[in-house]
Parts: C-alpha cells; structure tokens; sequence
C-alpha cells in the first residue's frame, strides 16, 4: 500500500514525498479512508504508531477540497485539542509540513507564555488551531477565536488530558463547538471514563485500534535489570557508557527524582538535562531541543513531560523506575523503535517494584 493508493490529493502527496514517508502506517492506512469519508472515529492508539499523520493528512485534505473556504476570510475550520504544549507543538510541526503545498494555515496556542504572538496569528487568520485546553478556553474568552465555524475535532491522548484534570475543560471547549462536525477521539489506552467520554463527543464511528503489543513485541528489544534502589543510578551510568548510544531517554517516576539523577550524571561528567513540570516552558523547549541537535545526549523525563517527546533516532530508553500504570510502560518503551528505526528499552526493578513488573508483563503477555 502507498499513500497514492489512499487517493491523497497532489500537494499533500508532494509534501509527503518531503519527508520521505512511501507508505502509510497501519492507522494511516485504516483511519485516512474513513475520514475522507467524514465518519467519526475513534483511535486506540499510542504516540509512535504515525497518528498524528493518521488525522491531519484527511483534516487537511477535506480542507484542501472545500469549495467554500474563502482564504481572505479565513475561518477557523479544525480545532486539535492536546494535553501537553510539546504536544501541541509537535502536531502543529506535522500540519506544517504535510500543507507546505496548500494554501492551508495553522497555528498553535498553549499556556506558560505570552499570549501576543499567538492572538497576533490568530488575528491573521488560520485554518486549523493546535491548543491545549486552558489557553484555548482564555483566548476564546477573551474573543480571540470563535469555536463557531469548527468542522473538525480531533481530541488527542484523551486518556492524558482526563490524568491530567482537564475534563471540565474539555466538556467546557464540547459545548462550545457546532452539533454537525467530524470528530476524532484519540486515546492510548480506554478505561471506563474515557470511553464514556467518546461516546459525549463522537456521533456514528468507526474504531481503529493498533495494539500497544505491536510497539513492544516487534519493534523494541526489552530487557529487566533487578537492581536495588541504591545501585540504580550506577547501573545507569555504566549503560550509558557501555552502550555507546547518541540517544538516552530516562524516566523518572518523579519530578524530584528526575532533577536528582541529571545532577549525578553531570558528577561523572555525563551531560543529561532533566524536562518536567516544574520546568519553564522555555527550559523544557531548550533541553527538548539540545537533546534532537545531540548537543545533549540523555534526556531524563516525567511520563507527562515526555509525552510531546518525537525523536526519530531515540535509541535508548531506561526506565529508572518502573511505572505503576502497565500501560505507561508501553507508552515509554514506544518512544524508541518509531515508525521505522528500531530500539532498545531496559527497565530497572526494586523489590518494591516487583508488583509493577508483573502488571507490565500481564498486560505485554
Ligand atoms: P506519531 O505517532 O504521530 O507521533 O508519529 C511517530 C513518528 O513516525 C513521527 O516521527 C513521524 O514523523 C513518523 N511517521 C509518521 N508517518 C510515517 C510514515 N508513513 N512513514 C514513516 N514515518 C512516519
């Protein structure tokens, strides 16, 4: 299957060719029919799996064929609403590239910042709106953007988002939005609250699921080291040394624990920086950005944090500590082994976390 094959349009067959993407990804090649055809859809499916292209390449295409769009008097037509500003960045990277050949315009808006440069390109006019909750719902109070006119909603890791304590905020954004639209719902993983919360926002669907086992089984070497707690962060400087890997990612369970491990690599000489919550936007864009550049070579991150993490040749992911969510472990592990590279992924288990391993391995089988 190629992406000519999904009947794509030229310019987005151009750009596709850009960035050198052939052949669509499972999801892309299940979820891009169905929304050419304007069905709702609902997506079990994690980072990694080439989502994000899986939705903005038909949103984009739809957009591109309507006959009605006035580009002088640019209405907001698609609204993609995501958890995390790295998020949000990195699927407004994605629009870019993939309208280079359109006359389509997106933008981007998240908290933690000034809000001038985006309500200045808001007032330029847009197409397609990257957000995430809070900020959207201030710009929209502020009566910066009108949810009137949307056509599309793509709601993205709603599994994140409900974490994270945005429901209000997602019901508040629900509300606002015209009743006839195409809407997307995106999840990693479905417990009871979410798929409750898809039913609220999606109309007729069809369900696309790719299975989180894909990520792990096929793609990324796994490996467990018992190690006590003490030892940890010497077994992690000797990976790092041994393996001779450009690209660490690390995890940490905490945002204290993340800070505590860059500080005693830096001791060994061994340049890492640590993006959490606690860091300032500008902080955790800079560290996001020395660590793709190479500059820095092990990146230690919060699950939240890391979410927006796209790096394409990430080779090494270490779970420092073990996660007490199963699926959270999927979702690290699939930060390496992407669409087309592969990966490695070694976990570090206490004794206390023996319980969490379990978990883990019921849920990989
Ligand atoms: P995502 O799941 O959207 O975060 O995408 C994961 C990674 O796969 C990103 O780095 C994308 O740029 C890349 N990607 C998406 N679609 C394709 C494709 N069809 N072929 C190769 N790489 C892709």
């Amino acid at each position: 299957m190629t992406f000519k094959e999904l009947h794509l349009v030229e310019p987005i067959l151009k750009a596709l060719d850009d960035q050198g993407y052939t052949t669509p990804t499972p999801i892309q090649e299940q979820s891009i029919p169905i929304l050419l055809r304007g069905k709702d859809l609902l997506g079990c499916a994690q980072t990694g799996t080439g989502k994000t292209a899986a939705f903005s390449i038909p949103i984009l295409q739809n957009i591109f064929l309507d006959k009605e769009r006035n580009i002088r008097n640019r209405k907001v037509k698609a609204l993609i609403v995501t958890p995390t500003r790295e998020l949000a960045i990195q699927i407004y990277d994605n629009f870019e590239a993939y309208a280079k050949y359109t006359n389509i315009k997106s933008t981007v808006i998240f908290g933690g910042v000034k809000q001038g440069k985006q309500t200045d390109a808001l007032r330029r006019g847009v197409d397609v709106l990257v957000a995430t909750p809070g900020r959207l719902l201030d710009l929209i109070s502020q009566g910066f953007i009108t949810l009137r006119d949307i056509d599309y909603l793509v709601l993205d890791e709603a599994d994140q988002m409900l974490d994270m304590g945005f429901i209000h905020d997602i019901k508040k954004i629900i509300a606002k939005l015209p009743v006839r639209r195409q809407s997307l719902f995106f999840s990693a993983t479905m417990p009871p609250a979410i798929v409750k919360l898809s039913r609220q926002i999606l109309g007729e669907f069809d369900t696309v699921t790719i299975k989180p086992k894909q990520a792990t089984a096929e793609r990324v070497e796994q490996a467990i080291y018992f190690v006590n707690k003490r030892n940890k962060i010497k077994l992690l400087k000797h990976l790092i040394l041994t393996k001779e890997v450009s690209s660490t990612l690390v995890f940490s369970r905490t945002k204290h624990g993340a800070d505590k491990i860059v500080k005693l690599l830096r001791r060994d000489e061994i340049y890492a920086e640590a993006i959490h919550g606690n860091k300032s936007q500008n902080a955790r864009q800079r560290a996001l950005s020395n660590f793709k550049k190479g500059k820095t070579t092990v990146l230690v991150a919060t699950d939240i944090a890391a979410r927006g993490i796209d790096v394409s040749d990430l080779e090494l992911v270490v779970n420092y500590d073990l996660p007490n969510v199963p699926e959270t472990y999927v979702h690290r592990i699939g930060r390496t082994g992407r669409a087309s590279a592969s990966g490695e992924a070694v976990s570090f288990c206490n004794m206390e976390e023996r319980a969490f391993l379990k978990s883990i391995q019921r849920l990989i089988r």
